[in-house]
């Protein structure tokens, strides 16, 4: 009986479905979360209103404005008029890799990817929020200032090392992107009034709920939101009935090998029953005493009983007698057809 295919599909199609009912109500409380939140327009009133809740804080809120460097900012590394106040540099490696199977494919790996943070605020006009870790944040747009990529021309030896290592360079992508000063972007996460700043703080919420910093207005994001949250209800569809097909498939093998020894069992009991009516309609049935069964005194023996090796039952008998020699009681291990002359 091999299930081991099936087996192995059904518990990668449970995985994916996993991962896809995960993110399916991820999205879907993220986008309730969101709606939920109010908007609150960044200006003098702000400070009052955060400072009359309860610890001077508002659990989930979504402001907008935009963003303002605490501070001397970030100068872009590749263009040298862009400053900004998140930056992120990122080396890949492309290469082309043998697998186990023997194909090559296209795979990628990060080589080094390093972030550069500095204190910033949102606002507009006077009034500004300062917004803390930004790195947290679920969702942090920011815009692709340079991607570059370079390709490597490989020498002779190189391709003969590729060869027998099952790998080949491809060339090297170098990206940078930025949150840039003077973007108007969308905070939604806690915002707080810190005593020691005596500023506005927008952070990452204490109670789970996701962090953002986008440049989509909220109904973009909310938008958004739902349509992935759409795609992965098809995928939830989608992996679900193909496990239900796998599922139905590994049933069905069950019941038919089940089917199938059944069959076996009853054919092979048939078989039994019929030799043992034709040797019942062979035997002599006048014999000697010593060569009729000791249990019957009917029947010619027939059954050798080992390790005693008594030749004492019939073969009727020997089915209802397993335990103990009937002439010598020793314990019967295992019975043979002797064939008495
Ligand atoms: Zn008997
Ligand atoms: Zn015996």
């Amino acid at each position: 009986m091999d299930y081991l295919t099936e087996g192995i599909a059904l518990g990668v199609d449970l995985v994916i479905l996993a991962a896809c009912i995960k993110q399916y109500y991820k999205n879907k409380n993220a986008m309730a979360m969101i709606q939920g939140a109010p908007y609150l327009t960044i200006n003098k009133d702000l400070k009052e209103i955060v400072e009359t809740h309860p610890e001077k804080k508002l659990s989930y809120v979504s402001i907008r404005g935009t963003v303002k460097p605490l501070g001397r900012p970030i100068v872009s590394s590749n263009n040298p008029n862009v400053t900004g106040v998140v930056q992120l540099l990122r080396i890949k490696e492309h290469v082309i890799q043998r697998s186990t199977t023997g194909f090559w494919s296209d795979s990628e790996r990060v080589v080094q990817e390093v972030h550069n943070v500095m204190p910033f605020s949102i606002g507009n006009k006077a009034v500004f929020v300062e917004v803390a870790d930004p790195l947290a944040a679920d969702v942090l747009d920011m815009d692709t200032i340079s991607d570059v990529f370079n390709p490597t021309v490989p020498s002779v030896m190189d391709h003969i090392w590729g060869f027998f290592a099952g790998i080949r360079q491809r060339g090297v992508q170098s990206t940078e992107k930025m949150l840039r000063e003077g973007t108007t972007i969308t905070g939604i996460g806690e915002l707080v009034y810190s005593q020691d700043s005596s500023m506005l703080r927008l952070q990452p919420p204490s109670n789970g709920a996701p962090f953002y910093l986008t440049n989509m207005q909220v109904t973009s994001l909310v938008k958004k939101l739902d349509g992935s949250k759409r795609n992965y209800k098809l995928l939830c569809i989608l992996f679900g009935t193909i496990g239900l097909v796998i599922g139905g498939f590994i049933i069905r093998k069950y019941l038919r090998h089940k089917d199938r020894q059944l069959e076996e069992s009853k054919r092979k009991q048939q078989l039994e029953e019929s030799r043992r009516k034709r040797r019942r309609q062979m035997r002599d049935q006048n014999l000697p005493e010593n060569q009729i069964c000791v249990v019957c005194k009917n029947n010619p023996i027939e059954i050798i009983l080992l390790p005693c090796g008594h030749v004492c039952l019939c073969e009727d008998c020997s089915l209802d007698i397993s335990a103990n020699c009937p002439v010598c009681r020793a314990p019967i291990e295992k019975k043979s057809v002797a064939y008495v002359a």
